[in-house]
């Protein structure tokens, strides 16, 4: 089956390309989609940032997220929508007005990381939709503000950029921005032209991918077939049994463990650019690694939940005890990298290569115990300790599968539970 995604709207279908070739590298080199840059190649500076979009039949929703294009794998971009700076328009004509705003208020003189920019700001504006209903397009320009943190400038400075989210927002008075500025030095320059930004305008999800998912969807319900791509390279596991029978498959055929790689977001690969590798199983499409589940006693959550989303859970649900927990993951990395990582691929970064992660300390201290799958009909449950330290799990069964972690909350909640983030200043 081929690899099948909407780009800016077009229907892209390729059925004979590597699925482990990153987004960034097919929109450069296989499109003449040239906004998208490769800066760091490690999803630190937010060059290559492009906004992500699936569609949930059952729910008939949409969920828009940024995304660092310099990690993510086209296989797993499959039956998902991108959309690049092209997308969005022009820096005179664009919908979403970021690059309106973005060119107009900060007088940008250069364009390299401006794209991603814009596409990080738009992630934001798509994000504070989902999370509240926005009145009258009005934004929280605090949480705009932090759409770029993943977004590195090099030129040009923060300020005006900030003066962008800030113009999104609600509370603002427009004497702050400076934009009487730029604004006057326009022949149209009157305060009222300010491009002002009107989600309907937004990009729509393809409706021809939105059919297709539709009927793939009712094509598995009624045959049980599997509608994922299917090729030599990148293999989408549709149960935590069928990715651990897999994963033993093609450890016992490999020549070293290297060669098989368990994969969600990959934004490991920005960390350990750890690139070749023969095989891919692509676990991010197992439902049951996906559930997240309110308890009375705290959270219990699949392995592939994104960081992004466990923050939102927790600050639905667990508004007090939660906060402490939430708090601290939105100091991980930038807004991409939480919404592509998962927590479990987080923690076994943390287990296997010793990787200084926040989120195993923090999950450490509170207490937190996981459910990883050593065979087909085993299932152990370790304390973070035990799983840190390998003892008597993951050394022992090297094939094994991390499927569930669970939060103890509710224990917390009178207790005061506070983190703090220590880094080195180099
Ligand atoms: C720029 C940048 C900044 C970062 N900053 C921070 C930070 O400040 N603090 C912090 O704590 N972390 C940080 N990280 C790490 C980030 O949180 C992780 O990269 C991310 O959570 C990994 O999730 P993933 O889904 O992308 O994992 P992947 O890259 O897909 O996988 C990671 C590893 O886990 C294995 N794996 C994944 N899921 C499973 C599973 N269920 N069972 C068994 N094996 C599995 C994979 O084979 C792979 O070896 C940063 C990363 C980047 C790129």
């Amino acid at each position: 089956m081929a690899l099948l995604f909407a780009l800016n709207g077009r229907k892209i279908e390729l059925s004979d390309v590597d699925p482990s070739m990153t987004l960034l590298e097919f929109l450069r080199c296989h499109t003449d989609l040239k906004g998208t840059k490769l800066g760091c190649g490690e999803g630190g500076c937010g060059a290559c940032v492009v906004v992500a979009s699936r569609y949930d039949a059952s729910t008939d929703s949409v969920e828009d997220v940024s995304i660092n294009s310099c990690l993510a794998l086209l296989g797993s971009l499959h039956l998902r929508a991108v959309t690049t700076i092209e997308g969005l328009g022009s820096s005179k004509n664009s919908a979403p007005r970021c690059p309106a705003k973005v060119s107009g208020i900060s007088r940008v003189p250069v364009w390299f990381c401006t794209p991603g920019m814009c596409m990080s700001l738009y992630g934001g504006l798509k994000n504070q939709q989902r999370r509240v209903s926005v009145d009258g397009g009005k934004y929280e320009s605090g949480a705009l503000e932090q759409s770029i943190q993943g977004s590195l400038c090099r030129c040009t400075g923060y300020r005006p950029i900030v003066d962008v989210c800030k113009s999104f927002g609600s509370s603002v008075d427009v004497e702050d921005l400076g934009l009487n500025i730029f604004w006057k030095d326009r022949k149209d320059g009157r305060m009222e032209l300010l491009p002002c930004y009107d989600p309907g305008d937004d990009p729509k999800f393809p409706e021809f991918l939105k059919q297709e998912i539709i009927q793939r969807q009712s094509a598995i319900d009624s045959t049980g077939t599997s509608a994922m791509i299917e090729h030599e390279k990148w293999i989408c596991a549709t149960s935590s049994g069928h990715a651990f029978g897999l994963l033993k498959h093609f450890q016992t055929r490999s020549k070293t463990s290297k060669e098989v790689k368990i994969v969600v977001g990959n934004t490991s690969a920005g960390v350990y650019r750890d690139w070749d590798h023969s095989v891919f199983i692509d676990i991010s499409r197992i439902p049951e690694l996906h559930v997240v589940e309110a308890r009375s006693d705290g959270i219990e959550f699949g392995a592939a939940v994104s960081i992004a989303k466990l923050i939102d859970f927790l600050d639905e649900n667990f508004k007090k005890a939660g906060s402490g927990i939430a708090k601290h993951l939105r100091k991980v990395a930038s807004p991409h990298v939480r919404n592509a990582g998962s927590v479990g691929g987080n923690l076994i970064m943390a287990q296997k290569f010793g990787f200084d992660s926040d989120i195993a300390t923090v999950f450490l201290g509170f207490g937190a115990t996981l459910k990883l799958l050593v065979s087909p009909d085993k299932q152990v449950i370790q304390s973070m300790e035990e799983f840190l330290e390998g003892g008597g799990g993951v050394d022992d069964y090297p094939s094994s599968l991390l499927t569930m972690i669970f939060l103890p909350l509710r224990s917390h909640e009178a207790a005061e539970f506070k983190t703090y983030r220590a880094s080195p200043r180099l």
